[in-house]
C-alpha cells in the first residue's frame, strides 16, 4: 500500500515537472566565433533559429553539436559576407532547416556559391528577406528588409537584414553590419520596431555604425558586441564603446566574455558569460530570481529524486 502511494506520488511529480519543463525560458546564445557573428535562439518549446554562422566552419558545427541542437527551424544570413556564412552549406546539409532567409543580394565568393548550391540541392524553402513577421512557437521574428532601393555605399553591409525578436515583454534586435546610412533610414521607416531590451551592436562595434541617434532611439539596457580578440580592424571602436558607456548601456563582448547566453522568461532576463571574470564595464547588476520556473523545476526534480531513493529502499 505504501509502495503504491509512493508510485502514485512519483507519477504525479513526473507529470508536474513535465509540465514545468514545457514552460522553460527562451535562450539566446551569442557564440564566440572570433571576428564574426553567430547566434542560436532556442524557444521555450524547443524550436531553434540561427542567425549567421560565423567565420569558421568547424567552430559552428561543434557549437551546434555541443548544444545538442537536433534541428533548425529558421536559418537566417543577415548578409553574405564570409564572417556570417562560412560553413552555412554544411549547416544546411546537416540540419536541413525548414526555412532559410537572406537579403537576396548575390555575392561572388565560393562561400556564397556553396551556400546557394546547398539550398538548391536539398530543396530548402528559401525566402528573400522582405518585410515579414514569423511566428516560431511563442517567439515572433520581425524581418526588416534591406533598403529599397539598395544603398550603394558599403552595399552588402548596409543592406543587411535587421531582425527583431520578441518573446512576451522581452525583445532583442539583430542589426547585421548596417552602417549609419541604413540606421538613419530605419529610424524613419520603422522606429516603433527599434526599441528593445538587448541590442546586437552592428558591425562588431565599428564607428561606421552605431550613430548616437540610432543607439538613443533603440535605447537598449544591454548591448552585445561580436568581435575577435586583437582583430585587425580595431573593433570595437572606442567611439562606440564611449557612446554606450555614456548612455549607461551594459556591454558584453565576445572577445572578452567568450560566448554570451541570455536567458529570459519573457519578463526578466539574465546574462551568463563563458568568461565571468572579464566583463566590460559598466558592471551588470545581477538579476537573481529565486522562484522562476527553472528554479521550481530544479527543486521538484530534487524532491522527485528523494522519492526515487526512498522507493528503492522500501
Ligand atoms: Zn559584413
Amino acid at each position: 500500500m505504501k509502495k503504491l502511494l509512493i508510485i502514485l506520488i512519483l507519477v504525479f511529480l513526473l507529470c508536474f515537472t513535465g509540465i514545468l519543463i514545457a514552460q522553460e525560458n527562451l535562450q539566446i546564445y551569442f557564440l564566440d566565433v572570433g571576428q564574426g557573428d553567430a547566434s542560436i535562439i532556442i524557444s521555450p518549446s524547443g524550436q531553434v533559429a540561427m542567425i549567421d554562422s560565423g567565420p569558421n566552419e568547424n567552430l559552428i558545427l561543434n557549437y551546434l553539436k555541443n548544444l545538442n541542437i537536433s534541428h533548425i527551424d529558421l536559418l537566417i544570413a543577415s548578409h553574405v559576407h564570409s564572417d556570417r556564412i562560412t560553413g552555412m552549406d554544411k549547416v544546411i546539409v546537416q540540419y536541413k532547416p525548414k526555412a532559410f532567409i537572406d537579403p537576396g543580394i548575390p555575392h561572388t565568393t565560393q562561400t556564397y556559391e556553396r551556400m546557394i548550391t546547398a539550398i538548391g540541392k536539398y530543396s530548402i524553402n528559401y525566402y528573400k528577406g522582405t518585410s515579414r513577421k514569423i511566428n516560431l512557437g511563442s517567439l515572433t521574428f520581425i524581418i526588416l528588409p534591406p533598403a529599397n532601393p539598395l544603398i550603394k555605399e558599403s552595399e552588402i553591409n548596409n543592406n543587411s537584414i535587421v531582425i527583431r525578436l520578441d518573446f512576451k515583454d522581452f525583445s532583442c534586435l539583430f542589426t547585421g553590419d548596417i552602417e549609419k546610412e541604413r540606421e538613419g533610414q530605419l529610424l524613419n521607416e520603422s522606429r516603433n520596431n527599434l526599441n528593445v531590451d538587448i541590442l546586437k551592436i552592428a558591425h562588431h562595434g565599428s564607428s561606421s555604425g552605431s550613430s548616437p541617434l540610432f543607439i538613443k532611439s533603440v535605447n537598449p539596457e544591454t548591448s552585445i558586441i561580436f568581435c575577435g580578440k586583437g582583430n585587425q580592424y580595431g573593433h570595437p571602436h572606442q567611439e562606440t564603446l564611449t557612446l554606450l558607456q555614456n548612455l549607461g548601456i551594459n556591454i558584453y563582448r565576445t572577445d572578452l566574455n567568450g560566448t554570451i547566453l541570455v536567458e529570459t522568461n519573457g519578463t526578466d532576463y539574465q546574462v551568463f558569460t563563458e568568461k565571468e571574470s572579464i566583463r566590460a564595464p559598466p558592471i551588470v547588476k545581477a538579476k537573481l530570481k529565486l522562484l522562476n520556473p527553472k528554479n521550481i523545476n530544479m527543486l521538484l526534480q530534487k524532491i522527485q529524486m528523494y522519492f526515487i531513493i526512498l522507493a528503492v529502499f522500501m
